[in-house]
């Protein structure tokens, strides 16, 4: 950027100290170039004058002009009120004012013209509006007819002068000043060309003052292509990387996979999995570092696919660790992987915080000698003096929750090269929006859920049939089925929402007496042995029902589980329902799940609600989730921190996204370094942003 819009902003013609630190303090606006980077949120349409009788009710205000051929008052001491009547060639509206009667009064002309802006509303089957906008009709009038930008403003700023108009009023000072060079521009020539894009100085001023909806939408297109085509240069470049990055060769298939394969294999595998399993094959003999993301619903099979890579890589005399986010996870993932290659005679292990002493030591001593196979575990894999043998493949289970640091200590865990990367997520993450969050690995989905799944019947229930859906429940247990109760816990309000929980098991212990019915309850604020203990009761079923916090959301599996209730359902996002549905339907018998709302619903939050009842697709849900909340809330993309959008939106700017994804790979291929001097601009880009394109942080 010019070193104008570097200055500060009190400099700014009627800013000053005062209002420059309000906008800094409210707003983050330290500059004239941070002014120019605050868009409006939305645009009043004055550019329309639209005839009476077309007027419809609505929530947006609309411009009309027409002669005012009445105007009276009515009513009396504090109901008193000023009435017109505004008329143009297609019909009549009335327009009414509660406050400022004299002022108006004295204004408006009889049989005079005017433009009039506002909301249209019925009353007696008349069409009113109150509290207009009204202006005479002059020429100068009908030429500013336009788009008027709405900034977002705070009561501080509001008191200050500083409202929208008042925000307006800086910008439009500030734009006027503007001069082409002042604005760096960053796409090439040919590329403007190609996608008929105004350049961004032109886009700049038409953001905020666009004379006409084409000007707007083109003004915006060439920003979000922007932000969008350099998130995807820095993904692809990054990803070329990656692939550039040398790890070992498993070139051998040999005895651990095929007496696997041909002998214990617990279940004929999906079309997906063997898919997927193909495609990390083919990673995994290629030389270089797989970095891969395994996307699967729960309950669509990843353990055995990560087994199956962990066989492959013993079979090229490589051991393997693999990474659960919580305790639980760790030691379910244990159990099964153990279960599953127990005919192999592996050597597997389980390291967490909870071992300690002469089995950790133990442990470390076959770590390192490379007697030990397979290690399990949390962070606890991370620290330092966990050391391998000859370490070739990490499997990170969740890795969401992983950051980037950690990550790296995984990679300086092997020698010479980094270890292979299978990341396994049973979030949903909808194609486009795993464009962006990771557009930087290979990506493998298993879409297809085991046979003979029955899908999990869902329904809401309201807090007065509760009593009825514990009918159902004691049926259910009399089957010998288990029950989870989960109740929400946010930080926030973290006292009270403990105290909903115990009040809920509390009340539970009514009508579920023991020592017929047998409870647990886990939650967050447990000791972990307590939690262990708690959860190994019902998994081994001792207890009946669970009552739980969202500790049980990920990877837990109980088979004999048919019923999870969800407490206060409202408060979780569908991605997390999703998920704690999925912790029933595990084994062959038909599951429900009840989403019992805290609260008198709104129409959006039934919505919302109701399509938890509609699908059982991870996928579906997932995309209505983003819809409904904007991605700005899915835990990947606030995650992925370096790339900031503005302006664009990866939902509702698909398209763009997958143009600029396009252009990304038809400049690279004819100018993969961007050394041509058509590329300049882009490589001023990537000079000027540095940091983000700096691959020696990758992991
Ligand atoms: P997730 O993807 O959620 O980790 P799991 O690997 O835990 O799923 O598998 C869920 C359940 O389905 C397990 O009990 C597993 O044994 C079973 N399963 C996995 N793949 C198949 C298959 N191809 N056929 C039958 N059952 C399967
Ligand atoms: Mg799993």
């Amino acid at each position: 950027m010019h070193e104008y819009l570097q200055s500060s902003i009190e400099y700014l013609k009627g800013v000053g100290p005062a209002k420059g630190d309000l906008l800094k303090g409210e707003k983050s606006i330290f500059t004239y170039e941070d002014l120019l980077m605050d868009y409006p949120y939305r645009y009043i349409d004055k550019t329309q004058i639209l005839p009476i009788s077309m007027i419809k009710q609505s929530d947006e205000a609309v411009l009309i002009k027409g002669r005012i051929t009445d105007i009276h008052e009515a009513g009396s001491g504090r109901k008193v009120r000023l009435h017109a009547t505004l008329q143009d060639q297609t019909g009549q509206i009335n327009l009414v004012w509660f406050q400022g009667i004299r002022y108006w009064r004295s204004l408006i002309q009889i049989q005079h013209t005017y433009l009039c802006y506002g909301k249209v509303s019925y009353f007696n089957g008349q069409k009113n509006m109150s509290h207009p906008e009204l202006e005479p009709v002059t020429n100068e009038a009908l030429k500013q007819l336009s788009l008027r930008p709405m900034y977002s403003s705070t009561e501080k700023l509001d008191s200050r002068g500083l409202n929208s108009k008042g925000q307006e009023k800086l910008k439009r000072l500030l734009i006027d000043s503007l001069r082409p060079e002042h604005i760096q521009e960053y796409l090439p020539d040919y590329l403007m060309k190609k996608l008929r894009l105004p350049t961004k100085y032109q886009a700049i001023k038409n953001i905020h003052f666009p004379s006409s909806t084409t000007q707007l939408s083109s003004a915006r297109n060439r920003l979000v292509f922007e932000e969008l085509f350099f998130m995807q240069l820095q993904l692809w470049k990054r990803y070329s990387a990656r692939k550039a990055i040398i790890s070992y060769a498993f070139d051998q298939v040999g005895d651990y996979v095929h007496t696997f394969y041909d002998m214990h294999l617990p279940f004929e595998l999906t079309n997906a999995q063997k898919r997927v399993i193909k495609e990390i094959r083919s990673d995994l003999g290629s030389g270089q570092q797989m970095n891969r993301l395994l996307q699967g619903d729960v309950g669509s099979g990843k353990t055995i696919v990560a087994l199956m890579s962990i066989l492959i890589a013993l079979d090229n005399q490589y051991q393997s660790c693999l990474l659960a986010p919580t305790e639980i996870l760790a030691q379910q993932h244990y159990n099964s992987i153990r279960r599953m290659a127990q005919p192999l005679g592996l050597d597997i292990a389980l390291l967490t915080g909870q071992v300690k002493g002469r089995s950790r030591r133990e442990i470390l001593e076959r770590l390192v000698s490379g007697e030990l196979h397979i290690l399990i575990g949390t962070h606890a894999i991370l620290e330092d003096n966990v050391q391998f043998h000859r370490l070739g493949l990490a499997i990170i289970d969740e890795q969401h929750r992983f950051g980037v640091a950690q990550r790296a200590k995984l990679w300086a865990k092997a020698s010479p090269h980094p270890p292979h990367i299978l990341i396994m997520s049973a979030t949903p993450i909808p194609r486009t929006l795993a464009m962006t969050v990771y557009g930087d690995l290979d990506v493998s989905v298993i879409d297809e859920l085991p046979p003979g799944r029955k899908p999990i019947h869902t329904s809401i229930i309201s807090d007065r049939h509760r009593s009825r859906m514990y009918e159902f429940i004691k049926d259910q247990i009399a089957d010998g089925r288990q029950v989870y109760v989960v109740y929400p816990i946010i930080e926030e309000s973290e006292k009270l929402d403990l105290a909903a929980l115990d009040e809920g098991y509390e009340r539970m212990l009514v009508d579920f007496p023991r020592p017929t019915y047998q409870m647990s309850i886990v939650h967050g604020r447990m000791k972990t042995e307590d939690k262990d203990y708690e959860m190994q009761r019902f998994a081994n079923g001792d207890t009946q029902i669970l009552v739980a916090t969202t500790v049980i959301e990920v990877g837990v599996d109980v088979p004999n589980a048919t019923i999870m209730i969800i407490e206060n359902a409202e408060r979780f996002g569908l991605s997390q329902l999703h998920q704690l549905r999925g912790r029933v339907g595990r084994g062959g018998n038909q599951s429900y799940c009840f989403l019992i709302p805290g609260v008198r619903l709104t129409k959006v939050a039934r919505e919302r609600l109701k399509i938890m009842t509609e699908t059982n697709d991870g996928f579906k849900i997932a995309e209505a989730d983003l819809h409904l909340r904007g991605p700005g809330d899915i835990e990947g993309v606030r995650q992925s921190g370096d790339v900031s959008l503005q302006i664009a939106n990866p939902i509702t700017d698909k398209k763009t996204l997958e143009t600029a994804r396009q252009i990304v790979q038809y400049v690279l291929s004819d100018d993969p370094n961007l050394e041509k001097s058509i590329n300049d601009p882009l490589r001023r880009y990537i000079q000027h942003y540095k940091n983000l394109f700096d691959w020696s942080v990758i992991s």
